[in-house]
């Protein structure tokens, strides 16, 4: 028996999974793993060290040499560091965000990816999210979410946050990425993105986050 409460929440890109698992994880007070940040700091780390990203071996052993950490109490404000240095911003660019596909369909890093998850949460439970929290990471997880919402509503919601940030982009190249990344996370072999049997789907096209916030604590109080 588990003494820890785990909560996974996975779905595609621009689904809401961020903004609700991190202001759930406050109000449940507990900690706050985003999964995702994990396969970006290693695409940073091997962009960084110019390594052919489809060279399997040395991506592997970059993988296998990163030290990652998430740090902070509050989950709005948790900073990812890479080999001891914050690399928060640095593992949102663009650019990165198209290059991860390649971290992330590798078989042996997300054996390590999926080590290191369980264990983060092993002490103090867990509000994760990923692609594969309820199918590989915690498939005994105590609550499974499965997130979606329309291609148009997701890439309006990721055209507002890069506009916020200053970045320029067209909405037109913002559906672009997010249906390529689809592509790409569903059709991978280790790991892709699926609905485990056993999790609720919450479509938040039409939620705010507050409105999904609830939704998920009264099935949790309950
Ligand atoms: O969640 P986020 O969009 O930041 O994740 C970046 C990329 O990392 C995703 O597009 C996906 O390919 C990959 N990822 C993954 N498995 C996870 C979390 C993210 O493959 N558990």
């Amino acid at each position: 028996m588990r003494k820890y409460l785990i909560i996974a929440i996975d779905g595609p890109a621009g689904s809401g999974k961020s903004s609700t698992a991190r202001a759930l994880a406050k109000k449940l007070k507990l900690p706050y793993i985003d999964t995702g940040a994990m396969y970006r700091a290693i695409t940073l780390k091997a962009m960084r060290q110019k390594i052919a990203l489809n060279d399997t071996k040395k991506l592997v052993e970059t993988a296998r040499k990163a030290r990652i950490e998430l740090k902070g109490v509050d989950p709005r404000k948790q900073k990812v560091y890479l080999d001891g240095k914050d690399v928060t911003k640095a593992i949102r660019e663009p650019l990165l965000t198209k290059n991860v596909f390649y971290v992330a369909q590798e078989p042996l890093i997300r054996r390590e990816m999926v080590k290191k998850q369980r264990a983060m949460a092993k002490k103090n439970g867990a509000v994760m999210e990923g692609r594969d929290i309820g199918t590989v990471v915690f498939s005994n997880a105590d609550y499974k979410f499965y997130f979606s919402a329309s291609d148009d509503v997701r890439a309006r919601r990721r055209y507002r946050e890069l506009i916020a940030e200053g970045r320029q982009t067209t909405l037109e190249e913002v559906l672009n990425d997010i249906r390529r990344r689809d592509k790409t996370d569903l059709e991978r072999k280790a790991g892709p993105l699926r609905q485990a049997k056993d999790a609720i789907p919450i479509d938040t096209s039409s939620l705010t986050i507050e409105e999904t916030i609830d939704m998920i604590l009264d099935i949790v109080k309950r």
